[in-house]
């Protein structure tokens, strides 16, 4: 019997399946075969039917003629067989020890996620990495190292330049970082206490990244008025630092700077035509998440949270403070009005989790003023703070964004405890979003683009070279769903809402999710960058 194994894109690995392939058939049988599915490979190509052979952890063959040789089954007959999907941007750290099966994500097709975004990540990476290598996770595992956090380890949150001898310092970190596995250096500009480093002390830690093979990923220092700088700093640390940068989470804040998505596409083609290799990921939904805190002026932010509260406590401070409130809740992430501000967890009252900052000032016994609602901001950042959820993006730069070639889908979300709080429901809801509102529904992009920027664009981008594409030789990252059906549930108002339309998730061979429910297996596994791959 034949195999018609694909080729092309990858004749080496090619090569090698067709080995593999050809010892596998010696027993005519093969661990799983998923069969009759329409299979989109992941580079961007249209579906064509065939079945998908998994023997171990490796895709074997692929072919029309492979029904009745596994040793196990899939009926994929009408459903969509795709790579898993690869999630470059998550804040899923603390949830994965309380939910090592990371739900939320493996019932989109999700099989990979990263951590250590916006400049935030354990230092050093080795110990945490051992923990979590330790665990048993359902899905696979990478890492970025933080800039905040290497300098927070080294000069503290303090607003201040860097020593040469620090400098020297916080390289030596960056460079443990990428030899522990880190995939490359992440910055968040806009945090303390990156929000405190000059440009050139970015790029001076991102070189050491790009020298050992990893990347630059940037949650920028201002994605409202500020956002063209912001844009121009983030290609300048792939220009000057001759390295791959990648604009995180890449939205556009605040209703005057509405439209501006068109400029800033327009810098990054123009860098890109250049040779500076610059990329985008973006998440579907036209709210943001981060702590309250992010509406306060940066100066504020300076040191810890009772350094914040004292300067609220001193009356000229608190004036200054408020009165920069007031024009971030008008013009910024505030969205023009206090009801875009929504509570999505506080530690000291959970029952705020859902309400919007017009029905807590009134809760208050005040009017939802913009100064009202500052006046409870600075409340809120007194009791201990919270996170927030801010409504202050629009669908046209969210559309215009999602459309760019060099856009991919990344969810900036968590493994939430289901029913806790009430986080953005991106943690739940971004790729089968993607996929069910934007593809199928409004025709933004079309599907086999949607699984392009889910799955092989960023496997390549992060160096993930054997996953992300359905080829012989490839891990076994397989996402078996229903391309009529995929849709997310989880809505700001109920979050906590499984995506629907995923039948069968596959992690390194072994099924993780299948009939509405996740199974026992536990197959997910650390994955290292490229210095730690070359020891180097
Ligand atoms: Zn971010």
């Amino acid at each position: 019997m034949r195999t018609r194994v694909f080729r092309g894109l990858m004749p080496a690995v090619a090569a090698t399946a067709l080995a593999a392939a050809s010892a596998a058939q010696a027993p005519a049988t093969y661990d799983l075969v998923i069969r009759g599915g329409r299979v989109f490979d992941g580079a961007g190509n249209p579906w064509v039917s065939a079945d998908v052979a998994v023997s171990q952890d490796t895709i074997v063959a692929i072919g029309a003629d492979l029904a009745g040789k596994g040793r196990s089954d899939i009926d994929a007959r009408g459903l969509i067989v795709s790579p898993g999907f690869i999630d470059t941007h998550t804040h899923a750290r603390r949830g994965i020890f309380e939910v090592p099966t990371a739900d939320n994500y493996v019932r989109q097709g999700v099989t990979t996620i990263f951590e250590g975004p916006d400049g935030g990540s354990p230092v050093p990476l080795k110990p945490f990495l051992d923990k979590v290598a330790a665990l048993g996770m359902s899905p696979n595992w990478g890492m970025f190292i933080g800039q905040g956090s290497v300098r927070e380890a080294v000069i503290g949150r303090a607003d201040r330049k860097a020593t040469p001898d620090e400098i020297a310092t916080m390289k030596t970190l960056v460079r443990d970082g990428m030899l522990d596995g880190a995939f490359g250096l992440s910055t968040g500009l806009f945090y303390v206490p990156g929000i405190f480093t000059p440009s050139d002390e970015v790029i001076a830690l991102a070189e050491v990244a790009g020298r050992m093979g990893g990347m630059h990923v940037s949650h920028m220092r201002n994605e409202a008025s500020g956002i063209i700088d912001s844009v121009n700093e983030a290609i300048a640390v792939g220009e000057q630092g001759r390295m791959p940068t990648q604009i995180t989470h890449h939205k556009i804040i605040g209703t005057p700077n509405w439209g501006r998505s068109v400029d800033t596409l327009k810098l990054v083609a123009e860098a890109r035509a250049r040779g500076v290799d610059v990329t985008i990921d973006q998440y579907p939904y036209t709210a943001s998440s981060t702590g309250i805190n992010a509406l306060l002026p940066p100066w504020a932010l300076e040191g810890r949270q009772a350094d914040i509260v004292a300067r609220l406590r001193e009356a000229g401070q608190r004036a200054k403070i408020k009165q920069a409130i007031i024009e971030s809740l008008q013009f910024d992430r505030g969205g023009g009005d206090p009801k875009n501000v929504q509570i999505a967890a506080c530690g000291w009252d959970p029952s705020l989790a859902g309400r919007n900052l017009t029905e807590i000032t009134r809760a208050r016994g005040a009017q939802p003023t913009l100064d009202q609602a500052a006046e409870t901001v600075m409340w809120i950042v007194e009791q201990g703070g919270a996170s927030g959820i801010f409504h202050a993006i629009d669908e046209a730069d969210l559309e215009r964004i999602l459309k760019d070639p060099v856009t991919m889908i990344a969810s900036d979300g968590e493994v939430p405890i289901f029913g806790r709080a009430s986080p953005h429901p991106r943690s739940y809801g971004t790729f089968a979003r993607v996929l069910g509102r934007y593809a199928r529904e409004r025709g933004v992009i079309t599907l086999a683009e949607a699984v392009r920027k889910m799955t092989s664009f960023p496997a390549q981008r992060v160096g993930l070279l054997d996953r992300g594409v359905l080829r012989p030789g490839m891990k076994a990252d397989i996402a078996v769903w229903d391309a009529a059906t995929i849709a997310d549930r989880a809505t700001f108002e109920q979050p906590h809402q499984y995506a629907v339309g995923v039948h069968t998730v596959i992690v390194n061979g072994q099924v993780v999710f299948e009939r509405g429910a996740m199974t026992p297996a536990r197959p997910g596994r650390v994955l290292y960058g490229p210095a730690y791959r070359r020891g180097r």
